[in-house]
């Protein structure tokens, strides 16, 4: 496809100084898509790589940062990202980025390695495997769900996780817990990366970047607590890959709801270089490498998908 031209293209996501990094974020790849997975299925997440190379400049996470901050982008400038270390990231997607020659970073939650799963994900697990037609969690204190079809199971979700996102680390695992255990549903096998497969991605040449250690909404934790789990996070994936981590993502990331200036202050303490938000917007301005926006295009047919990266481009 020669169309939209090159021209054109330049025009709306220009380079130097004025330039729009678009930094994608993706979570899971997986065979086909299902109801309650947020991801996109193996041949969605190829066109979309194959669709990148042919009209961006798509480029490793770390040097784009470094040419945003000389005021050099080039225009149409891409990264593609994922977040918090799935195995299906080295499994499925690792290989199409790979046959693609697409540099893809990955920002990993240490907690959840080798073995561990998010409570998001024990929820949404929990919903799609139960046998039963409704929910009572009232004793819990989140109500009552009908769960009798893939429309009312994602309602449900939903619901749930916008009920306990935004509780601690621990009440969130609790809750997600409880909730599996009336649902009468075992625990799923590992959706999570271990520190093997950790070290596989970063020897296939994946940019491992820190996430905290437990995925807390750090604008909800005291300043110890926000401290030790952006520190833990970057010295643990450091001690697993003896490598340097200099990369952070904040969980959630939604500017001032997620993160606030005390946590950019943190992470800029910790000795990261740069740090992303998901507050998909304009870049900053000024400059500043520990608040640049990403953001997940999630338009399932190419011309929709490249018009939603060129309208970020604006
Ligand atoms: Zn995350």
């Amino acid at each position: 496809m020669n169309w939209p031209p090159r021209w054109l293209l330049n025009r709306l996501s220009p380079g130097g100084p004025e330039a729009r990094l678009h930094v994608l974020l993706h979570h899971r790849v997986v065979a086909e898509e299902q109801p309650l997975v947020s991801g996109l299925s193996e041949a969605g997440f190829a066109w979309q790589l194959e669709l990148l190379m042919r009209h961006f400049n798509v480029l490793p996470l770390a040097e784009a940062v470094s040419l945003y901050l000389d005021g050099r982008l080039p225009p149409r400038a891409v990264c593609v990202t994922f977040d918090d270390g799935f195995a299906d990231t080295l499994n499925l997607a690792m290989p199409i980025a790979e046959r693609a020659g697409v540099p893809i970073t990955v920002f990993v939650a240490t907690r959840y390695l080798n073995g561990g799963i998010m409570f998001n994900d024990r929820v949404a697990d929990a919903l799609r495997r139960t046998r039963q037609r409704s929910l009572d969690l009232s004793e819990i204190g989140l109500g009552r769900f009908d769960i009798d079809g893939d429309v009312s199971r994602a309602q449900a979700f939903q619901r749930i996780v916008d009920a306990i996102k935004y509780r601690t680390v621990e009440e969130r695992l609790a809750l997600a817990e409880a909730i599996a255990d009336r649902a009468e549903v075992d625990r799923p096998a590992s959706l999570m990366l271990d520190d093997e497969g950790l070290r596989a991605l970063h020897r296939k040449g994946a940019e491992i970047g820190a996430h905290t250690h437990g995925h807390p909404i750090l604008a909800l934790c005291d300043d110890d607590e926000a401290r030790r789990e952006i520190g833990e996070g970057k010295r643990r994936l450091e001690s697993i890959l003896d490598a340097p981590v200099r990369l952070f993502a904040y969980p959630n990331g939604k500017p001032e709801r997620d993160f606030t200036a005390r946590d950019v202050e943190l992470v800029r303490e910790a000795g990261f270089d740069a740090a992303f938000s998901t507050g998909g917007g304009a870049m900053p301005s000024p400059p500043d490498a520990f608040r640049l926006p990403r953001y997940t295009p999630w338009d399932r047919t190419e011309m929709r998908y490249l018009a939603r990266l060129l309208r970020y481009g604006r």
